[in-house]
């Protein structure tokens, strides 16, 4: 941040009086421009043994796969960010049912929170922010083309719920890929 949205002015890096974290306050007005993470949310769409995945129009990771989750917008709650991001991303109508998984990621300030669903019917197709969407079973699930950890992660708990027969609901954070 360079500029006040308030009213213009330039803003510097500096520690507010009673606060312990470098903000960015404006030089003029003096308003306090506090940044906090973001909440993607989304959901596993599932159909019979199969589940939604859509693969990404745009970057980061143009061309590999996801699930349906995007930002929350203010104003919603995060079961109807989840059914709207889906509906967006790959015009599909789900019933959302328990939540499923929550990842902490620090590092980029983004928190994730999937739901399971229910994809309502087949007549599902493309979004703009979407190059295809389609169905898979597990063994043909792209793993090696899966565009986020968090969604790597997700689904393979998912899979290996499915095969204790009990979903169990998932924290985690995701760590920095550290260059060695
Ligand atoms: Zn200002």
């Amino acid at each position: 941040m360079k500029f006040c949205c308030q009213c213009g002015a330039p803003v510097e890096l500096r520690i507010p009086e009673g606060d312990t974290i470098p903000r960015h306050v404006c030089v003029s007005c003096q308003t306090i421009h506090y940044q906090n993470p973001r909440m993607i949310v989304g959901c596993i769409a599932e159909w019979d043994e199969q589940v939604l995945l859509c693969k990404r129009a745009i970057d980061p990771r143009r061309g590999l796969w996801t699930v349906p989750a995007g930002f929350m917008e203010n104003g919603e709650t995060t079961y109807q960010g989840a059914v709207r991001e889906t509906l967006e991303e790959a015009n599909a109508r789900v019933e959302i049912g328990m939540l499923y998984a929550l990842y902490n990621i620090p590092h980029i300030n983004q928190v994730y929170i999937l739901f399971r669903a229910r994809l309502l019917d087949l007549d599902f197709s493309a979004g703009a922010e979407t190059l295809e969407v389609k169905l898979f079973r597990e063994d043909e699930i792209p793993w090696d083309q899966i565009a986020f950890a968090t969604v790597r992660n997700t689904l393979t708990q998912y899979y290996r719920d499915r095969r204790h027969g009990e979903h169990k609901f998932h924290m985690g954070t995701i760590e920095p890929i550290k260059k060695i």
